[in-house]
């Protein structure tokens, strides 16, 4: 057994690894290096990473890539998805969304995609199981999921989360927060708020997280969550809120907390609709080639809420301006695979979002790169640079000066590997 494994080991490695080692000299490309943009230069990648950066590289033995009309982008990065199977990451990586950043998965997944990575899927981190209380937010999805009360129970449970693998700690947070119920005659209404963590758990579960030296992202769905939240030393929110309005000081208490915010605009926007973005995602010729039947079908979705007044979309893109203006750390993220979301596709949707609610396309850009390398302590991905993953977006025209730019994708670089791009 063990010479026959050693024998097909030996087959397949020099496959992966020669397609790893063909460097590629991308010539006289548009370059968005995760923070500004050069003109005209020319990039190398060698061994999955990058070399070197410059006017005029050798080709060498470089397989060339003729730049011309064309910008280079370090490869996109989702701060807000729930990974449900290998589907999930290889459809990301079809859309040049390199790295996933997962808020809720079970570990025993997690565990299995981890340790049976393939170059035609994005890479993954994950909160594994999140915080939450006996019937609070994340135990309705029927995985069945560990939840505590008590502060003092903060720390063991964060030690366990570590200990099936979770990169970071993400907090169910619901304060403030009413849920849109089917009540009678099908009419939807507000009703009670779930059960949440009390502000003393969840500051003892943000403690117990630095205590071991990893982030606390926090659910929150009311500005009075976010607030307490932010209050409590969270790293960072998975979402912005709805609501009518958000208070003037918002961004400046963000920004004051060194905090980051996932906005997730995508899934917000499919729950106070009307006009959420999924639907626009499916009819845009550029990512409907490459979108599944499940994934059409679920953009097409929108919460029922959408259908009525009762939750109000005001406050987000209000909240993100405030963000702006405070110079806080915007993060991207969509929260798919949500009603009216998908992996991949809707990263592309959300920061056209950012740019219709007040960012200028470099800074929507940045939120989807360098930002979340930032936030989330990645220093090898998020920006083009020597020595960094040569995970890259090769698109048509400048997405700097359109946003939608980046879904005219020409080539996705995963580690330097090159994914074979299919319609499905
Ligand atoms: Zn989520």
């Amino acid at each position: 057994m063990k010479a026959i494994l050693s024998c097909v080991i030996s087959f397949l490695l020099p496959v992966a690894l020669l397609a790893q080692k063909t460097p590629v000299l991308f010539q006289k490309v548009r370059v968005f290096d995760g923070v500004k943009v050069i003109s005209e230069t020319d990039v190398l990648i060698e061994n999955g990473r990058i070399k070197e950066i410059g006017p005029n590289l050798p080709a060498g033995g470089a397989r060339v890539v003729n730049g011309a009309g064309k910008t280079l982008l370090p490869g996109l990065i989702d701060a807000h998805v729930h990974v449900h199977g290998a589907e999930a990451l290889e459809q990301a990586l079809l859309f040049g969304v390199t790295t996933e950043l997962d808020m809720m998965m079970s570990p025993r997944l997690e565990y299995e995609l981890k340790s049976t990575d393939k170059d035609d899927r994005a890479a993954f981190f994950s909160a594994g199981f999140p915080a939450t209380v006996p019937g609070g937010h994340g135990t309705e999805y029927g995985l069945e999921i560990p939840t505590l009360i008590l502060p003092s129970d903060a720390e063991a449970f964060v030690e366990s989360r570590i200990r099936e693998g979770s990169d970071y700690i993400k907090i169910m947070y619901t304060a403030g927060v009413q849920i849109p119920r089917m009540g009678p005659r099908l009419a939807i209404t507000l009703g009670n708020e779930r059960p949440t963590l009390s502000k003393d758990t969840l500051a003892a579960l943000i403690a117990a997280a630095h205590k071991n030296h990893r982030l606390a992202v926090v659910h929150i769905g009311s500005e009075e969550g976010a607030r307490n939240a932010i209050l409590a030393d969270a790293d960072g929110l998975a979402h912005l809120f709805h609501g009518s309005s958000s208070h003037r000081d918002f961004g400046e208490m963000v920004a004051e907390h060194h905090a980051f915010v996932i906005p997730t605009l995508s899934v917000l926007y499919s729950v106070c609709g009307p006009d959420s973005g999924g639907g626009k995602l499916v009819k845009d010729p550029l990512l409907a080639p490459f979108l599944s039947h499940e994934a059409r079908s679920r953009l097409k979705e929108v919460f029922p809420s959408s259908r009525t007044n009762l939750v109000s979309c005001k406050a987000a893109p209000e909240a993100l301006r405030q963000l702006k203006a405070a110079g806080a750390l915007i993060v991207a993220g969509t929260d798919a695979p949500n009603p009216g979301t998908t992996y991949g596709a809707s990263l592309h949707g959300e920061l056209a979002m950012y740019v219709e609610d007040g960012l200028t396309p470099t800074e929507a850009l940045v939120a989807a790169t360098s930002a979340p390398a930032q936030a989330f302590h990645m220093p090898d991905r998020g920006r083009i640079a020597p020595g960094l993953r040569a995970d890259l977006l090769l698109v048509n025209g400048d997405p700097d000066e359109d946003i939608k730019a980046t879904r005219d994708i020409v080539a996705v670089y995963k580690a330097g590997v090159e994914l074979e791009r299919k319609h499905r």
